[in-house]
C-alpha cells in the first residue's frame, strides 16, 4: 500500500493501511478507534485488557506512512511487496511496515490463543510520522489524550535490530533520541540592478552564514546513554572507542560498518544546509535570501545548538524555527528494559544487548509529552552482511523473512514479560 508522506499533504495519505489494520484488528475481537487528523491522514488506536488492570498500561505504536520512493530506481516496483531471495522488498520494509505487521501478527497470535498481556495494552498505527507526526501522533496526544490514560512507557521503532560487533551478535536497543530543530536562516539586504557595486547583497549574506554553519565542527558530547554504549563496547570486545571526549571514528566505522553512520552523529550535534532560496532574475539583487537547516541536537544541547547556530548565522541573518521537538532521554534500568533485553537472549543465546541513542526521531516525542517514557524495541535478528542503516528511506529496501519470524517470536516474548 503506498502511503507516501510528501510533507505537504499531496500523498495518497494513510486511510487505506489504516483501514486494513483496523480490519485485522476487528477480526480478532479488538475494538478499533479510527481517527482523521485530516482527510486521509488516518490512525488506528485500540486497548487490550491485560491481567492486572491496577498496572500502568504499556503503549505499542507503529506509523502507517512512509517515505517515497522513485519506482525507476528500484530492483522491484517499491509498493508491490515482492519475495526476492527470501526477503521481503519494498518501502517500509524497515521503516516501519516490518514492526507493524509484527505488532499485528504478534496481538493477533495472543487473541488466538486466548492468552492476555500481563498488564493493559494500547496499540497506535499513526499517521504522518515521517513528517514530524504533526498530523498523527502529535494530533492525537493534543487532541485525545484520554486514549493514553495509565500508559507510562512505550515501544516502536529503530532498536532491537543487531549488529555483528567483533563475531558476537549485539541487538542495540534505543533508549535516547536526538531533538530536533528544522529551522530557516533569512538573509536580508540592499536590493537592486545587477550590475551595480552592492555589499549589502542578501544572496552573499545567505551563502556565507550557509558555509560556516555547514563546514562548523561541532564538539563531542558525551550523553548518558552513549557513554553506557561506549562502556558496553568496550567491556565486550576490550576496544576503547571513547577517551575522555574524544571518540575514535575510523575505529567506530570499522566495528560497525553503516550502523556508525548513526552512531557517529550521536555524539554531537548536527546542522545540514538542505535547501537554498534565493533570486527571482539574472540581474536582479533580491532583498532577501533564505535557506532550509536540518538541526539535531542531543539531549539537553538544544540553547547550546541555537545559541551557536545564531552566531554563525551573522548579523545579516535571522534564524526562525520552524518546527522543533524535544530529545529523549529514557534510561536503561527498569522492568521494561530487562523485558527486551530477556526476549532476546532467550531466543538467541550467546548474543549481546546495548543501549544506544537514535540521530533522528520518533513518535515517541510527542508521546514523551504525556510523562510516557519511550524505547525503541522493533526486534530483528539480522544477517551480519545486511546492510541495515543503509535501507531506511533508500532504494531497494527489504528485510529477510527470517528476520521478521525471528522479530515476531521475540516480540511475542516480549509481550508475556512486560
Ligand atoms: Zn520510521
Amino acid at each position: 500500500m503506498d502511503t507516501s508522506n510528501y510533507g505537504d499533504n499531496s500523498g495518497p495519505g494513510e486511510r487505506k493501511a489504516a483501514e486494513y489494520v483496523a480490519g485485522l484488528l476487528a477480526d480478532v475481537q479488538i475494538e478499533p478507534q479510527v481517527f482523521e487528523s485530516e482527510p486521509g491522514r488516518t490512525s488506528v488506536v485500540a486497548r487490550i485488557p491485560g491481567e492486572a488492570s491496577d498496572r500502568p498500561a504499556l503503549l505499542v505504536h507503529g506509523h502507517l506512512d512512509v517515505v517515497p520512493a522513485q519506482k525507476q530506481d528500484w530492483q522491484v516496483d517499491p509498493f508491490s511487496g515482492e519475495v526476492v531471495d527470501d526477503c521481503l522488498w519494498g518501502r517500509g520494509a524497515v521503516d516501519m511496515k516490518d514492526m507493524d505487521a509484527i505488532i499485528l501478527a504478534t496481538i493477533r497470535q495472543m487473541r488466538h490463543e486466548g492468552r492476555r498481556p500481563p498488564r493493559d495494552i494500547v496499540l497506535a498505527f499513526m499517521a504522518d510520522e515521517e513528517a514530524g507526526g504533526v498530523k498523527g501522533s502529535s494530533w492525537l496526544v493534543d487532541n485525545h489524550p484520554g486514549l493514553f490514560e495509565g500508559v507510562d512507557e512505550a515501544v516502536s521503532e529503530v532498536g532491537g535490530f543487531s549488529v555483528e560487533l567483533q563475531g558476537r551478535r549485539t541487538y542495540l536497543l534505543q533508549s535516547a533520541e536526538k531533538g530536533i530543530a528544522w529551522v530557516r536562516l533569512v538573509a536580508t539586504g540592499r536590493a537592486g540592478h545587477g550590475s551595480q557595486v552592492n555589499g549589502d547583497n542578501a544572496v552573499t549574506h545567505l551563502a556565507q552564514a550557509v558555509a560556516r554553519i555547514g563546514a562548523h565542527r561541532w564538539p563531542t558530547v558525551i550523553p548518558a546513554t552513549v557513554q553506557a554504549f561506549f562502556e558496553g563496547v568496550h567491556e565486550q570486545t576490550g576496544v576503547q572507542l571513547l577517551t575522555g571526549q574524544e571518540v575514535d571514528v575510523e575505529k567506530l566505522r570499522e566495528m560497525f560498518g553503516s550502523t556508525a553512520r548513526w552512531l557517529e552523529a550521536t555524539v554531537q550535534n548536527t546542522a545540514n544546509p538542505t535547501v537554498l532560496e534565493a533570486g527571482y532574475k539574472h540581474n536582479v539583487i533580491p532583498g532577501q535570501a533564505s535557506a532550509l537547516v536540518d538541526c539535531r541536537f542531543l539531549p539537553g544541547q538544544r540553547d547550546e545548538l541555537m545559541r551557536t547556530l545564531t552566531e554563525l548565522a551573522g548579523e545579516h541573518v535571522k534564524v526562525e524555527v520552524l518546527h522543533s521537538d524535544v530529545a529523549l532521554e529514557a534510561g536503561f534500568e527498569g522492568g521494561l528494559v530487562q523485558a527486551m533485553r530477556q526476549s532476546l537472549l532467550e531466543l538467541d543465546p550467546g548474543a549481546a544487548v546495548l543501549p544506544y541513542c537514535l540521530s533522528g526521531g520518533t513518535d515517541n516525542k510527542a508521546f514523551s509529552r504525556l510523562g510516557i517514557r519511550g524505547y525503541g524495541f522493533a526486534p530483528l535478528k539480522l544477517p551480519a552482511d545486511l546492510d541495515f542503516a543503509g535501507m531506511f528511506h533508500s532504494v531497494d529496501e527489504r528485510v529477510p523473512l527470517e528476520s521478521l519470524r525471528f522479530g515476531v517470536r521475540a516480540f511475542d516474548r516480549f509481550l508475556q514479560l512486560v
